[in-house]
């Protein structure tokens, strides 16, 4: 049986929260796991108003380093702290300077953890740093750090190229290997993508059939590993009817990005593709100038990576449910605008929305 994998999108606004948006976050639960995707101010209030438990946080994946993504952060590690005594670590990846983001923020509010964690950081390409990177961030991969008292020593990514665009290996063990690629946006931004590993063969109905059985008790018996006997004296065990091996689930889910070609051959066949589209398609560009895409490009990106659903969200603040005015732009004209690129396989996203990744039938 596949495990349940699910997406809930806690925050789906653009820079500051409001009452309406809240800021940047994703959940993808994979069995009894949880792994968020940013964590904006106010996430953990999120959480709250959502179904799932902070407690159940293994993995948190930061795109990049911008406010309306990361400044939950620390509020979040505490709270989960405060979970039932969870003793569980946590790994927490995102791009250099994340580690000495937590560090501070930890150590100067005297925050002490139940549990331990530890922070994998991406070091990215030199194309992907910004004039304004030194000024504003001192940051370098041979600071020597010292450590929160509840961290454990984490680790240095450093890209290899694979088929001529730069990948970093984050999780290669496990059912669910996660990987990150390159985007461009005013500060270095990542997208991560999941990837599970082939689904083992299910019990077929068809072939079941070919032996002359009916789906009912019989399926429970097989695959308990009796073998059962045909009218005609032929031993039928589970090995026998079983269907096909099916590709895992793929899912991508990018950083603030102006252009996310890059990431088109790792997140090749994706099921579900996760893009910013901040503006509508007639401000492309002063969305461009700030690092972000339209809905039309980021339907135009999902096509490159022949994606099979496309999810949009970081909306601006502007854009409402619905309009109350008649020439008032909604979150819907943004769907309409990706539609009319990549057709009905795109939504888009609002706080507190849940879907299942189904596996392949
Ligand atoms: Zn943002
Ligand atoms: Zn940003």
């Amino acid at each position: 049986m596949a495990r349940l994998m699910e997406v809930t999108f806690l925050g789906t606004g653009s820079a500051n929260p409001t009452p309406n948006k809240a800021a940047s976050s994703i959940v993808l639960r994979y069995g009894d796991d949880l792994w968020m995707f940013d964590c904006g101010e106010g996430t953990q209030t999120q959480v709250m108003k959502s179904s799932l438990k902070a407690g159940k946080i293994t993995k948190i994946f930061i795109t990049h380093l911008h406010g309306d993504h990361l400044y939950g952060l620390s509020g979040l590690l505490c709270t989960i702290s405060q979970s039932n005594q969870r003793t569980e670590p946590v790994s927490i990846y995102g791009p250099l300077g994340l580690a000495k983001f937590i560090r501070v923020s930890l150590g100067l509010s005297r925050s002490e953890l139940c549990f331990r964690f530890k922070v994998i950081e991406l070091q990215p390409t030199d194309d992907m740093l910004k004039i304004d990177d030194a000024r504003l961030c001192n940051i370098s991969s041979t600071d020597t750090p010292v450590l929160h008292p509840c961290e454990d020593e984490g680790r240095i990514v450093h890209h290899t190229m694979v088929e001529g665009v730069p990948v970093w290996t984050l999780l290669d063990t496990g059912p669910l290997k996660v990987r990150a690629g390159k985007l461009d946006h005013r500060i270095p931004s990542f997208a991560f993508i999941m990837q599970e590993d082939m689904l083992p063969a299910t019990l077929s109905v068809e072939k079941l059939r070919e032996f002359g059985f009916e789906p009912g008790p019989i399926c429970a018996k097989l695959r308990a590993g009796e073998s059962i006997k045909t009218p005609t004296g032929v031993s039928v065990t589970l090995s026998d009817v079983l269907g096909c091996t099916h590709p895992g689930r793929k899912v991508v889910i990018c950083g603030d990005s102006c252009e996310s070609s890059a990431i088109a051959s790792i997140a090749k066949d994706a099921d579900i593709y996760i893009h910013e589209a901040t503006l509508q398609n007639s401000l492309r560009e002063t969305a461009v100038e700030r690092g972000h895409s339209t809905p039309q490009m980021a339907a135009q990106f999902a096509l490159q990576a022949c994606a099979r659903f496309l999810y949009l969200t970081h909306f601006s603040q502007r854009y409402t449910e619905s309009s109350r005015k008649k020439k008032e732009f909604t979150v819907k004209d943004l769907q309409k605008e990706a539609q009319q690129v990549f057709g009905p396989n795109c939504a888009v996203a609002q706080d507190m929305l849940t879907f299942t990744v189904k596996p392949p039938k």
